[in-house]
């Protein structure tokens, strides 16, 4: 049994997620106790409940401690991930991103077919929002051997939630290392402003100091209008950077009290500090891209200064994997992190 401190490092629901999904992978059992032990709302928020349940679905898991605001959790995986057609809710605005990306890597090891569909928030703070995923993750996955696509079948915000994800899963390729050290040609720059139960010149506004910023052309601009909903006002606005290589996609949400322009200039700056940079990945998919790596083809890639993020699921791969993922200096500003390939410690 692999026993996991989940205030360590990063100390949020990250340790967990990377642990189910390298348990998923490997068969191999885990506690972890002292869930978000740092955090002002300790133990498994809906996101981290729905993941373990859903881990456990797919993996015929015994588990143990999973209700919300526990501290501890045991999960036992009784198999391989089971192909199949599964259906998860949040119960609220908890991030389906992020369950779909505790449960996708552990796939690409399989030979299966799946649909999983996941109800919650799609546009959540502190997550990946679909675009992310869509446009930034799952290409790279599919790069490495990887069928998998998402589709949005209704976005879901904070606090609301109520969105819906379907993500299908064929049986993988045969591995191909990713190495992603140069970015290539910039090809394309877009941005879209979702707005929920707020006026169009919200977005209008918010799209024209982006596009005024980073020279948008302007059929690359889209105002997404969802309504109303009864958990009230939503607004995020969403920057994808393609390159040839890679697209890197920017978030910023709007709040009652932030000026549109102030939004758009947030997201711009970032956007802007990527641009400037030698990082291909920039640090969100720097975090996620460790664990599909490890479990499909082992790869490299060039990115800015690591995060704690990402410096927690290379810790937890050690632990699970034969494997000894490295993080090296490649040049001013910029780091090369390699993983390889591995198989159950
Ligand atoms: P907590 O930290 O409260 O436990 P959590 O479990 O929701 O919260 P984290 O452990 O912080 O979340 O992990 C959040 C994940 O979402 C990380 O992989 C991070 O890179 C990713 N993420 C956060 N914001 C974005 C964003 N704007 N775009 C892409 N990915 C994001």
């Amino acid at each position: 049994m692999i026993e996991l401190d989940g205030s360590e490092g990063e100390g949020g629901g990250q340790v967990l997620r990377t642990a189910l999904s390298l348990s998923m992978a490997t068969g191999r059992p885990f506690r972890i106790g002292r869930i978000r032990a740092g955090r002002s709302n300790p133990g498994l928020r809906r996101q981290h409940r729905t993941a373990v349940r859903a881990a456990a679905e797919l993996t015929d898991a015994g588990v143990e401690g999973d209700e919300l605001g526990s501290r501890d959790v045991t999960f036992r995986p009784g198999r391989s991930p089971r192909p199949g057609e599964y259906s998860f809710d949040t119960g609220g605005a908890g991030s389906a991103t992020l369950v779909l990306q505790t449960l996708l890597p552990p796939l690409l090891r399989g030979g299966g077919s799946y649909r999983i569909t996941v109800e919650g928030g799609t546009h959540n703070p502190s997550a990946p929002p679909y675009e992310f995923l869509e446009r930034s993750w799952l290409p790279l996955l599919r790069e490495i051997g990887a069928d998998m696509d998402v589709e949005l079948h209704r976005a879901g915000f904070f606090p609301g939630g109520g969105g819906r994800l379907v993500a299908r899963v064929g049986p993988p390729s045969s591995p191909t290392p990713l190495v992603l050290r140069d970015r290539g040609e910039l090809l394309d720059l877009r941005a879209r402003s979702h707005i929920v139960g707020l006026p169009e010149h919200v977005a209008e506004r918010e799209l024209a100091t982006v596009q005024a910023a980073l020279e948008i052309r302007d059929d690359r601009l889209e105002a997404v209008d969802h309504g109303e909903r009864p958990a009230g006002a939503a607004n995020v606005l969403v920057v994808e950077v393609e390159f040839e290589a890679v697209t890197e996609v920017f978030t910023e949400h709007g709040r009652r009290g932030l000026p549109a322009e102030e939004v758009a200039t947030r997201a711009s700056r970032r956007v802007r500090r990527y641009m400037e940079s030698d990082a291909a990945v920039w640090t969100h998919l720097a975090d996620q891209l460790p664990v599909p790596l490890a479990l499909r083809s082992g790869g490299r890639y060039r990115t800015g200064e690591p995060s704690s993020h990402t410096r927690t699921v290379l810790d937890v791969l050690r632990t699970f994997l034969d494997v000894a993922p490295e993080v090296e200096v490649a040049g001013t500003g910029t780091w090369e992190i390699s993983v390889e390939d591995g198989h159950a410690a």
